[in-house]
């Protein structure tokens, strides 16, 4: 295994492509990024990160920006025949714990955190290479090489599809994507310019012909994000959205002069498309985000999704082109993430479901698109053979999202997490007890800069954190008296748990052809 000197190439510069590109950038492995767009896109589209995209970001050190750039969700207030008749607020009974932090999504434009993600990209000097459209792919025996619509060539160690749910990529790998396009649930979107709302709320009106919902972008004075069915010609037809259209269905739904909306951009027409990639590497090539899967926007699961498929291929990509892992690691990008959109889809198609029933009823709403699966935080990826473990705990098992929790820096006496110790490119062995402290020198005596290994309560060479109030043994599952190692992926999965002195079983899984 040898690092290649060629690039890895990125195809797309949405939050997918991005979070890709960053997470690579951040390992030192060269990578550049392609858009065919002529400029950065300006449009608000996606509503913003959920909890674990939030745990995402924080890790590529940009959730600061990006919470100081968003919104906390706003109540939504639900209106029939112009009159509002109840008030919700979905995540109002939620709280964030010791062991996840972020209780509730963030709500931001899209354009919005696609430029967090690029400014952050250009702190390692990577910027998007815009007007730069893919045609073409063809691979060799150790590259692929782009064909751009200019005549350019980019040859690269790699390269991910992360163009869009009408990817060139797939299209041109052929690989099938299966699944339906529903043309009866019909809506329009776009961003608007709204007068004389009170913009402390997510308005939704819902009548028997239809619906308007209005939600106030933040960062802007007066743009929302507009949502409508759409409006029907005599013979039933939808009709394309407009400014007009969009001023009329206002006016009809909320029962305000229509001239109170003045601007609408993004002008949209969205199919409920239920769709996921039948693969998602071909070789040098694989696909991440929209390119891999699409589904119904009801549970905010779209670029949630993206962003956290680049999470799970960022390390591995890395690994194999920094020469550190074969390519059978790029295998197990699939065969965990392929699974999860398929989990994904259920979810969104559900939250719909369960969305379309609700506002049947006066006090429905769209609050019913919010429930389990949505904030990201439940899944593992227990299938995966990357989870061949020799212990499991009452609380945990590898494959499971690694729980954070507030411990102490036992030098200091300063607060430190445990995300603190899981943030960057490495992997992290948790050892929990004073009799784990052989097996977190040995461990790390042998890998080096790709691991850091701390004692919960031991002392480890990359430090000691004092579990002073027990959160940490409480998240892991980890009794009083019990000893245990963890070793906790670059992504924040459990890779292993394993006893206190089995150094072995640590070595042999970052050792293994797949790691
Ligand atoms: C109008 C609208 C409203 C939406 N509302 C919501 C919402 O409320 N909630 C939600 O969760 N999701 C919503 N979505 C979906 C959400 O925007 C996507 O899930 C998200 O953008 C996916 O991110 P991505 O990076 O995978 O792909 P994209 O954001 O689609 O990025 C793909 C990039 O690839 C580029 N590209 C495409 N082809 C090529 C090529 N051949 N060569 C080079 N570059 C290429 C494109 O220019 C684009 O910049 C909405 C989408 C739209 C369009």
């Amino acid at each position: 295994m040898h690092p290649s000197p060629l690039p890895v190439l990125v195809v797309g510069s949405g939050p997918t492509g991005l979070t890709l590109a960053i997470d690579l950038a951040r390992r030192g492995v060269g990578v550049r990024i392609i858009d065919k767009s002529p400029e950065f896109p300006r449009t608000s589209r996606a509503k913003g990160p959920n909890p674990r995209s939030l745990e995402v970001l924080e890790d590529l050190g940009v959730v600061d920006a990006v919470l100081a750039a968003g919104a906390a969700p706003l109540p939504m207030r639900k209106y029939r025949g112009g009159v509002a008749v109840a008030d919700a607020e979905p995540f109002a009974d939620q709280r964030p714990t010791p062991d996840a932090p972020y209780d509730r999504p963030r709500m931001m434009a899209q354009w919005r955190l696609e430029e967090v993600l690029r400014a952050r990209l250009a702190e390692y000097g990577v910027r998007v290479e815009l007007g730069a459209e893919l045609v073409g792919l063809a691979e060799g025996e150790a590259s692929v090489t782009a064909t751009l619509a200019d005549g350019g060539l980019i040859e690269a160690s790699y390269a991910a599809g992360c163009d869009g749910g009408h990817s060139a990529v797939r299209k041109l790998l052929g690989v099938p994507f299966e699944g339906k396009t529903d043309e009866t649930q019909l809506m329009v979107c776009g961003d608007v310019e709204v007068e004389g709302l009170d913009r402390g709320f997510w308005h939704q009106w819902f009548d028997e012909d239809g619906a308007v919902m209005l939600c106030p972008i933040p960062g802007t004075r007066s743009g929302w994000w507009f949502q409508a069915g759409p409006e029907r010609d005599a013979s039933g037809a939808p009709m394309p959205p407009s400014l007009a259209g969009f001023r009329r269905l206002f006016a009809k739904h909320t029962g305000l002069p229509s001239d109170r909306l003045t601007e609408a951009t993004l002008l949209s027409t969205y199919r409920v498309n239920e769709r996921m990639a039948a693969r998602y590497r071909v070789g040098r090539v694989l696909l991440a985000g929209d390119a891999a899967h699409v589904h119904s926007i009801a549970g905010g699961l779209g670029m949630n999704t993206g962003i956290q498929d680049a999470y799970n291929l960022g390390w591995k990509l890395g690994r194999v082109a920094a020469g550190l892992a074969g390519p059978a690691l790029l295998d197990t990008y699939e065969e965990e993430r392929l699974p999860v959109a398929a989990q994904v889809l259920d979810i969104s198609a559900e939250r719909l479901r369960a969305t379309l029933e609700a506002i049947k009823k006066p006090g429905g709403g769209l609050d019913s698109a919010v429930g389990p699966g949505t904030n990201g935080l439940g899944g593992g990826y227990h299938w995966s053979s990357l989870a061949a473990s020799p212990r499991a705990t009452p609380r945990l098992r590898a494959g499971d999202r690694a729980p954070d929790a507030p411990c102490l820096d036992a030098a200091t006496g300063d607060p430190r997490r445990l995300f603190d110790a899981f943030a960057g490119p490495h992997f992290t062995l948790l050892g929990f007890g004073t009799g784990t402290g052989g097996a977190l020198r040995g461990a790390a005596a042998v890998h080096g800069d790709e691991l850091r290994a701390y004692g919960v309560d031991a002392d480890g060479p990359s430090g000691r954190l004092s579990d002073h109030e027990g959160h940490a043994r409480a998240a892991y599952g980890v009794g009083p008296d019990d000893e245990l190692l963890v070793l906790v992926r670059p992504d924040n999965h459990i890779g292993l748990i394993a006893e206190a002195d089995d150094v072995k079983a640590v070595t042999a899984y970052l050792s293994g052809d797949e790691i």
